[in-house]
C-alpha cells in the first residue's frame, strides 16, 4: 500500500509506470502474507517490483511501450517475471522505456518520456533518466519500487542505473531466460535488475538467472548466492583499465571518477592495470549494424493482423503497410530502414558480416585480456551525467544519441557481463556511475568489486 501510494502522488510528475495494477499487487500480496503465515516464504517474500514494459506479463498490457502493441495482453509470463513471483514477489505494473527498447533516453516511448527524479544543482530542468529502461530506473530511484526488471541490449540497463544512482547489472548472456521478452536484438539482449544498492541488485539476479528450455541460449550453470560474495576481499585481484576507453572529449570529471575508482580498488588490495582493448573504436558502428539488423528481422512479426494495432487498407498489402506506418515510432522505422538495408543482397557482405567479423575480434580482444590475468575491468559508463529532455543537439542527430552508448555496447557485442555502480557526483550534483566488466559467468567478481565502490 505504502508503494502503491507513493506511484499514485509521484508517477504524474515522474512518467515511470505505463500500467499500474493495484489490484494485482494486492492479491499476490496476500498470498504472500499467507505463505509467511505458513512458514513457506521465498527469498523475495512480499517485495514489491516494478517490471519493465518489455517483459510479458499474463493478462497484463504489455506494449514495449509501442502503439504498435496496443491493447496486447499476452496469454503468457516471461520466465524471468514468472521465477520472480515464484520467489514470492509482488507486482506493482509496467515500467515506462523507449519504444522497442531502442534509445538512451526514454524518449521513443509511445507514452512520453519518462522523468529522473534527480535535478541539477539550482535548476528545475527536466532530466531524462536513461534508456531504454527509463521508467525502471527513475521508479527505483524514486522508491516507487523496490527493485525492477530491465534489459540491456547495448546499455539498457547500465546507462539509465548511472544517470539516476542506481545498481544496474547486467548478466552474461544466457544467464537469464529470454523467453517471454519482446526481442530487439537477439544475440545481444540480456535481461537484469536495477536495484537501490548492490545487494539489492545481487538477491534479485539471483532469481531472475536460471536456465530454461524455452530459451536455448540460456545456460544450464549453477546460480551462485550472488548476495555471498558481498564483502569478500578483491585483495590480489588484478583489475584492467583499457586505455582505449580514454576518448577524445572525455569531461575531465569522468576521467577524475574513473581514476577515483582505480584508488578505491588499490586502497582495498586489488592491483591496477593498463590494458589494450585495440577494436573498442569499432564496436559502436559494429553494433549500430548488428542490432538494427537483428532488429528489423524480429520487428517483422508486427503485421496488423497477429497483435495489436491494426489501420485498414484497401487490401493485404495495403493494410500491412499502413499498420506499420501508423505503429512504429521514427525510432523504430529508421532501425528497420538501417536494418533491412545492412542485410540486403548487395550490402550484406560489405556491412551485416563485416560487423560480425568486428565482433569476433571484439569478443578476442576481451579474451586475451582475460587470458593475461586480468580478473575484471574498470571503465566509465556514460560520457556525461544525466541530459535535458528535449536535448536539441541530441534530439537533432541521432548518431550523437548512439554516441552514449560508447562505453556500454562492448560488453554486449562479447557476450559479458558487467555492473553499473554509483560513484559519485558530478559538478552540477548529478549521479555519476562506474563499470565494471567481467568474464563469462563471473557476476560474483563484478558483485563482490562493485559492493568496495558503492
Ligand atoms: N541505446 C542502445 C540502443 O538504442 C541500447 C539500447 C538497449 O540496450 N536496449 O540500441
Amino acid at each position: 500500500d505504502a508503494y502503491l501510494s507513493a506511484i499514485d502522488a509521484a508517477n504524474g510528475a515522474l512518467n515511470a509506470y505505463v500500467t499500474v495494477t493495484p489490484d494485482k499487487a494486492r492479491e499476490m500480496a496476500k498470498a504472500s502474507d499467507a505463505r509467511l503465515a505458513d512458514g513457506k516464504g521465498g527469498p523475495l517474500e512480499g517485495i514489491p517490483l516494478g517490471v519493465k514494459d518489455l517483459f510479458a506479463t499474463r493478462d497484463i498490457h504489455t506494449q514495449a511501450c509501442s502503439h504498435i502493441l496496443d491493447g496486447f495482453k499476452p496469454k503468457y509470463e516471461s520466465t524471468v517475471t514468472q521465477n520472480l513471483w515464484n520467489h514470492g514477489a509482488v507486482m506493482l505494473g509496467k515500467l515506462n522505456m523507449d519504444e522497442f527498447a531502442m534509445g538512451s533516453s526514454n524518449e521513443s516511448s509511445y507514452y512520453g518520456p519518462s522523468v529522473n527524479p534527480w535535478k541539477a544543482k539550482g535548476s528545475d530542468e527536466k532530466l531524462v533518466p536513461g534508456g531504454s529502461s527509463g521508467g525502471s530506473a527513475a521508479a527505483v530511484a524514486a522508491h516507487l519500487c523496490a527493485g525492477a526488471t530491465a534489459t540491456d541490449t547495448g546499455g539498457s540497463i547500465r546507462q539509465p542505473a548511472a544517470f539516476t544512482g542506481t545498481v544496474g547489472i547486467k548478466p552474461t548472456y544466457g544467464r537469464c531466460s529470454r523467453w517471454g521478452i519482446v526481442a530487439y536484438a537477439s544475440s545481444l539482449d540480456q535481461a537484469g535488475p536495477i536495484a537501490r544498492d548492490v545487494r539489492d541488485a545481487a538477491i534479485l539476479l539471483k532469481s531472475m538467472a536460471s536456465v530454461d528450455t524455452k530459451d536455448t541460449t540460456s545456460v544450464d550453470l549453477p546460480v551462485p548466492d550472488y548476495e555471498a560474495s558481498l564483502g569478500q576481499s578483491v585483495k590480489g585481484m588484478k583489475i584492467g583499465i583499457p586505455k582505449e576507453y580514454r576518448i577524445v572529449g572525455m569531461p575531465e570529471e569522468i576521467e577524475k571518477l574513473w581514476q577515483q575508482g582505480v584508488e578505491w580498488l588499490k586502497d582495498a588490495g586489488a592491483e591496477v592495470v593498463e590494458i589494450s582493448l585495440p577494436h573498442t573504436k569499432y564496436a559502436l558502428p559494429a553494433y549500430y549494424i548488428v542490432a538494427p539488423a537483428e532488429a528489423s528481422s524480429n520487428l517483422a512479426r508486427y503485421d496488423g493482423v497477429r497483435y495489436g494495432l491494426r489501420v485498414d487498407g484497401k487490401d493485404i498489402a495495403d493494410m500491412y503497410e499502413k499498420s506499420r506506418a501508423a505503429g512504429f515510432g521514427k525510432e523504430v522505422q529508421r532501425r528497420i530502414m538501417i536494418g533491412t538495408y545492412v542485410l540486403s543482397a548487395g550490402y550484406y557482405d560489405a556491412y551485416y558480416l563485416k560487423a560480425q567479423k568486428v565482433r569476433t575480434l571484439i569478443k578476442r580482444d576481451f579474451e586475451e585480456a582475460f587470458h593475461a590475468g586480468v580478473d575484471a575491468i574498470l571503465a566509465p559508463i556514460t560520457p556525461s551525467s544525466a541530459f535535458a529532455i528535449g536535448d536539441k543537439e541530441l534530439a537533432a542527430d541521432p548518431v550523437k544519441m548512439y554516441l552514449q552508448d560508447v562505453f556500454t555496447v562492448t560488453l554486449n557485442m562479447a557476450g559479458l557481463p558487467g555492473i553499473s555502480v554509483p560513484a559519485g557526483l558530478d559538478h552540477k550534483g548529478l549521479p555519476l556511475g562506474l563499470q565494471i566488466i567481467g568474464k563469462p559467468f563471473e557476476e560474483e567478481t563484478l558483485f563482490k568489486t562493485a559492493h568496495v565502490i558503492e
